[in-house]
């Protein structure tokens, strides 16, 4: 028998409670990822995300390599390549952190919830960061969520896992189909994936980019420095929260504007607190969360909404705001809000017509 660890949204070796609960459980394992062609062709979706993906596992791998553990790659959705493994191997349990993913793989993780029950296989889903599920109300929330985030961090022992080896058929029949050719561009402008940048990032911005942290956090071309720029390393998991949290309390002395480092931590609370609602509140993904709003704009003009996505509406920094993050992946806060603002009010369209495109076009 063996354990599948399966990796999604957390593609790091260090602070992964999944990945260390599997060692200890002794059992050899098996390393899992999963480009799923149901979540890549999403409307959410775009190769960037996937690159940085495909980066993030090269640099796990390169990681991996000292201890003979490789991570098993495979180009299908869940469903099928777990139905089949569970077919033909003996698995017992299945680790992996909660995902407060979109509609597509809530629905996914239920039908995989009833497989895995069938089959007799333990499912055991590790909490990230400060999301708590199945939360009915939110009072007391923040403390706990401090709690959790300076709890100790949960390194596996890399040195003790014992790597399950897939018989070569079944690594055949599980692989799927070529991965896309475009998983090993790397376009210029955007930021690579991996814990090795993250943590480059992390480092840079506490020993001297968070210097200019408040003063230019909304002005659009200095923010692209002064800002930590970690958002797609905690996207995808490179860092975790609780990681970037405790690494920035600790080098607190080395912070001269102490206001600074308060409101860099205090946006990443802002961030699981945001995820939390989604979590509790999913229907926001297509609905507006005041039904006051519900006809208040429903028809879509696509030749506005065609020049918004294209930065032609002849408005300058809505336009340069859009081509801007076609081009890298990001921008800042206020960068973010503005295009959004202007979609909404300025040309009146419903949000639902332009978070799609907007979400293809984020990095994190
Ligand atoms: C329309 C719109 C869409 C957005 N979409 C995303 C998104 O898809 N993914 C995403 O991570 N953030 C999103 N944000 C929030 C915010 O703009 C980005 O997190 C931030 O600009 C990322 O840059 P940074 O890592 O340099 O942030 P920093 O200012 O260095 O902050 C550190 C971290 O705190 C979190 N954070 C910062 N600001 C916010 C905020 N306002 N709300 C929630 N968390 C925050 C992020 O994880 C960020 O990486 C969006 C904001 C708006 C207005």
């Amino acid at each position: 028998m063996f354990n599948v660890v399966w990796f999604k949204r957390d593609l790091r070796l260090r602070d992964h409670a999944p990945l260390q609960a599997a060692v200890r459980d002794g059992l050899p394992v098996l390393l899992v990822y999963l480009f799923e062609p149901a979540v890549l062709a999403h409307y959410d979706s775009n190769p960037r995300h996937w690159r940085f993906v495909w980066q993030s596992l090269q640099d796990m791998q390169q990681q991996l390599t000292p201890y003979q553990q490789t991570i098993f790659i495979a180009n299908q959705n869940a469903f099928p390549f777990f139905e089949q493994l569970l077919l033909k191997q003996a698995v017992h349990s299945v680790y992996s952190h909660e995902e407060t993913g979109v509609r597509l793989t809530f629905d996914r993780d239920l039908q995989l919830k009833r497989l895995f029950l069938n089959r007799g296989v333990l499912w055991r889903e590790f909490p990230q960061s400060g999301i708590r599920r199945g939360l009915s109300h939110r009072a007391g929330w923040k403390d706990q969520w401090f709690d959790q985030i300076r709890a100790p961090l949960q390194h596996p022992e890399l040195a003790a896992l014992k790597s399950f080896a897939l018989p070569e058929a079944a690594q055949r029949a599980l692989a799927g189909p070529p991965l896309p050719a475009f998983l090993s561009e790397q376009p210029e402008g955007f930021q690579p994936g991996g814990e090795t940048s993250g943590w480059r990032y992390l480092h840079t911005f506490m020993e001297k980019r968070i210097e200019g942290y408040l003063r230019q956090i909304s002005r659009p071309a200095q923010s692209r420095r002064s800002c930590s720029r970690l958002s797609p390393y905690l996207a995808w998991g490179n860092l975790s929260v609780r990681q970037v949290f405790q690494f920035a309390e600790k080098q607190a002395g080395m912070v001269g504007n102490k206001r600074n480092l308060e409101q860099f931590l205090s946006r990443l609370r802002w961030r699981d607190h945001f995820i939390q609602k989604f979590e509790s509140e999913c229907r926001m993904e297509f609905e507006n969360i005041n039904p006051a709003f519900n006809h208040l704009r429903t028809e879509v003009d696509e030749r506005l909404l065609q020049a918004w996505k294209d930065g032609q509406t002849g408005f300058p920094l809505v336009d340069a705001c859009m081509r801007c993050v076609k081009a890298t992946g990001y921008l800042n806060f206020r960068m973010r809000a503005l295009p959004v603002s202007f979609l909404t009010h300025t040309l009146w369209q419903p949000w639902q017509a332009g978070a799609g495109f907007l979400a293809q076009q984020f990095l994190d």
